[in-house]
């Protein structure tokens, strides 16, 4: 077979942009990323302003100070080279026992999930976990992969629906599938790398990271007939407490290092009841 320059100008530029599209992850993974990461937290940002439409939020000073203490001490110790600074932190007033993050810099933490996340760093489990799903940019990962099949069209345009809102598979593929009742889970990979990313995350503000261990173990006590929302999209709690055992020693360290450098959030949960 004979390359014309004209045929092999058009593989260099397909491999070139291929590799362009292709990012390592916080734990070395490669990526297939297409969409510009701005555009992706363009969309964070609006699939949040949305939620904001559509859902009351808590005004309990009590509770939204002591969410907002969680995350913010959380946010505080994110790399640098991650960008965002500004977080955004919303407590939503609903008995989902759940939490999401939106690249954008956005946090939404359900009322119900203090049932589940009963001491400040349980709490800081499951925003940390959310918050590693948006600095290893898993939001543009899943978009990429579903879109990638239809290269050629506009893959902006598809993400936006009539009247200008996100539709809902670009919400589900943003990481609110259990808010717009498509079950669309994050892969096993991600979900691990979200868990690891999280657990050093909790460890680095302050909050002792075995508490992660019991987070999962309420979250499983808390299954039974109508299991917290959270699970639907997520895998079960005994596949990752044995992986969070594994990374504890090294989690602890950056715990006994935050201490050591005075950060130790000393956040208040709101009175039961
Ligand atoms: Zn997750």
């Amino acid at each position: 077979m004979r390359i014309t320059s004209r045929s092999a100008c058009v593989i260099i530029t397909a491999c070139s942009l291929w590799l362009a599209a292709c990012e390592t992850s916080p734990t070395g993974r490669s990526q297939l990323m297409l969409f510009p990461e701005d555009k992706v937290q363009a969309m964070g940002v609006q699939a949040y302003r949305e939620m904001k439409q559509k859902l009351p939020s808590v005004d309990d000073p009590e509770v939204t100070s002591y969410v907002h203490c969680v995350a913010e001490a959380i946010t505080r110790v994110i790399p640098e080279k991650y960008g965002e600074t500004n977080w955004e932190v919303t407590v939503f007033a609903s008995d989902q026992v759940n939490a999401f993050a939106l690249p954008g810099g956005k946090i939404g933490v359900y009322s119900g999930l203090l049932e589940v996340a009963q001491t400040p760093a349980q709490l800081a489990t499951v925003i940390a976990h959310e918050v590693g799903h948006v600095l290893a940019q898993h939001a543009n990962e899943r978009l990429s992969t579903n879109f990638a099949t239809q290269v050629g069209l506009n893959v902006l345009s598809i993400a936006v629906g009539a009247g200008g809102f996100l539709n809902r598979q670009t919400l589900a593929l943003l990481g609110l599938g259990a808010q717009v009742g498509i079950i669309l889970p994050f892969s096993r990979t991600q979900e691990s790398a979200a868990d690891t990313i999280g657990q050093k995350l909790m460890a680095r503000a302050g909050f002792n990271p075995r508490q992660s261990i019991m987070l999962w173990q309420n979250m499983r006590k808390a299954g039974g007939a109508r299991p917290p929302q959270f699970l639907s999209t997520h895998p079960s709690p005994s596949t990752r407490i044995d992986d969070l055992r594994d990374q504890l020693p090294e989690a602890m360290n950056l715990y006994e290092r935050a201490q050591f450098e005075g950060r130790n959030p000393q956040c208040k949960p709101p009175r039961a009841g």
